[in-house]
Protein backbone atom coordinates (compact mmCIF):
# COMPACT_ATOMS: atom_id res chain seq x y z
CA UNK A 1 0.00 0.00 0.00
CA UNK A 2 1.01 3.60 -0.96
CA UNK A 3 0.14 5.85 1.82
CA UNK A 4 1.46 9.11 0.48
CA UNK A 5 -1.55 11.14 1.10
CA UNK A 6 -0.80 13.63 -1.66
CA UNK A 7 0.66 14.06 -4.74
CA UNK A 8 1.95 17.73 -5.76
CA UNK A 9 5.61 17.65 -6.50
CA UNK A 10 7.33 16.13 -9.42
CA UNK A 11 9.12 14.14 -6.82
CA UNK A 12 6.00 12.79 -5.33
CA UNK A 13 4.53 12.01 -8.30
CA UNK A 14 7.65 9.93 -9.56
CA UNK A 15 7.90 7.85 -6.53
CA UNK A 16 4.52 6.61 -7.22
CA UNK A 17 4.48 6.29 -10.51
CA UNK A 18 7.88 4.42 -9.56
CA UNK A 19 5.73 2.52 -7.40
CA UNK A 20 5.09 -1.87 -7.45
CA UNK A 21 1.10 -1.26 -7.02
CA UNK A 22 0.91 1.12 -9.67
CA UNK A 23 3.30 -0.84 -11.94
CA UNK A 24 1.07 -3.98 -11.07
CA UNK A 25 -2.04 -2.11 -11.66
CA UNK A 26 -1.25 -0.36 -14.55
CA UNK A 27 -0.78 -3.40 -16.85
CA UNK A 28 -3.73 -4.63 -15.52
CA UNK A 29 -5.99 -1.72 -16.87
CA UNK A 30 -4.02 -2.06 -20.03
CA UNK A 31 -5.23 -5.92 -20.00
CA UNK A 32 -8.81 -4.65 -19.15
CA UNK A 33 -8.82 -2.25 -21.56
CA UNK A 34 -7.63 -4.48 -24.42
CA UNK A 35 -4.44 -2.36 -25.02
CA UNK A 36 -6.78 0.10 -27.28
CA UNK A 37 -6.74 3.61 -26.59
CA UNK A 38 -10.27 4.13 -24.77
CA UNK A 39 -10.57 7.86 -26.11
CA UNK A 40 -10.21 6.38 -29.42
CA UNK A 41 -12.62 4.14 -29.29
CA UNK A 42 -15.36 6.58 -28.10
CA UNK A 43 -14.52 8.12 -31.00
CA UNK A 44 -14.55 5.21 -33.65
CA UNK A 45 -11.31 5.05 -34.31
CA UNK A 46 -9.42 2.45 -32.73
CA UNK A 47 -8.80 -0.81 -35.56
CA UNK A 48 -8.61 -3.38 -33.12
CA UNK A 49 -5.87 -5.95 -33.79
CA UNK A 50 -6.80 -9.35 -32.49
CA UNK A 51 -3.36 -10.61 -33.34
CA UNK A 52 -0.96 -8.96 -30.23
CA UNK A 53 1.80 -10.17 -30.94
CA UNK A 54 1.81 -8.98 -34.91
CA UNK A 55 4.35 -5.95 -35.01
CA UNK A 56 1.40 -3.37 -35.30
CA UNK A 57 0.41 -4.70 -31.78
CA UNK A 58 3.47 -4.21 -30.66
CA UNK A 59 3.88 -0.39 -31.21
CA UNK A 60 0.27 0.01 -30.24
CA UNK A 61 1.28 -0.95 -26.72
CA UNK A 62 4.89 0.79 -26.75
CA UNK A 63 2.63 4.03 -27.49
CA UNK A 64 0.03 3.13 -24.64
CA UNK A 65 -0.17 5.05 -21.69
CA UNK A 66 -2.62 4.61 -18.41
CA UNK A 67 -4.52 7.61 -17.49
CA UNK A 68 -5.66 8.98 -14.55
CA UNK A 69 -9.40 10.56 -15.35
CA UNK A 70 -9.60 11.97 -12.70
CA UNK A 71 -6.00 13.80 -12.21
CA UNK A 72 -3.52 11.90 -9.28
CA UNK A 73 -3.18 15.55 -8.04
CA UNK A 74 -6.48 16.54 -7.00
CA UNK A 75 -7.60 13.10 -6.45
CA UNK A 76 -4.98 11.32 -4.54
CA UNK A 77 -7.19 8.94 -2.81
CA UNK A 78 -8.36 7.52 -6.29
CA UNK A 79 -4.89 6.90 -7.40
CA UNK A 80 -5.31 2.69 -7.78
CA UNK A 81 -8.75 2.68 -8.00
CA UNK A 82 -9.64 0.85 -11.45
CA UNK A 83 -12.74 3.13 -12.03
CA UNK A 84 -10.11 6.29 -11.91
CA UNK A 85 -7.86 4.86 -14.92
CA UNK A 86 -8.17 4.41 -18.75
CA UNK A 87 -5.85 3.23 -21.52
CA UNK A 88 -4.91 6.08 -23.82
CA UNK A 89 -2.76 6.10 -26.56
CA UNK A 90 0.02 8.95 -26.10
CA UNK A 91 -1.67 11.15 -28.50
CA UNK A 92 -5.25 11.41 -26.62
CA UNK A 93 -3.15 11.30 -23.68
CA UNK A 94 -1.23 14.42 -24.71
CA UNK A 95 -4.44 15.83 -25.89
CA UNK A 96 -6.12 15.57 -22.66
CA UNK A 97 -3.45 17.42 -20.72
CA UNK A 98 -3.11 20.28 -23.26
CA UNK A 99 0.70 18.84 -24.14
CA UNK A 100 1.67 19.49 -27.79
CA UNK A 101 5.10 16.99 -28.05
CA UNK A 102 7.05 17.17 -31.00
CA UNK A 103 8.05 13.29 -31.50
CA UNK A 104 11.10 14.23 -33.46
CA UNK A 105 12.68 16.28 -30.90
CA UNK A 106 11.28 14.53 -27.64
CA UNK A 107 13.13 11.63 -29.65
CA UNK A 108 16.33 13.43 -28.94
CA UNK A 109 15.55 15.29 -25.60
CA UNK A 110 13.48 12.52 -23.50
CA UNK A 111 10.86 14.15 -21.31
CA UNK A 112 9.32 13.19 -18.09
CA UNK A 113 5.91 12.31 -18.71
CA UNK A 114 3.91 11.85 -15.24
CA UNK A 115 1.73 8.44 -16.84
CA UNK A 116 4.83 7.61 -19.42
CA UNK A 117 5.42 4.60 -17.63
ZN1 LIG B 1 -6.17 7.51 -28.65
ZN1 LIG C 1 -3.09 11.69 -17.70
Amino acid sequence: MILIAEYKTKQQKRKFYDSKPWKLLREDIKKRDNYECQECKRNGDVSVDTNEYSESAKRKKIMLVVDHIKELEDYPELALDPDNLETKCVTCHNKKHGRYVDYSLWRKKPKWDDEWW
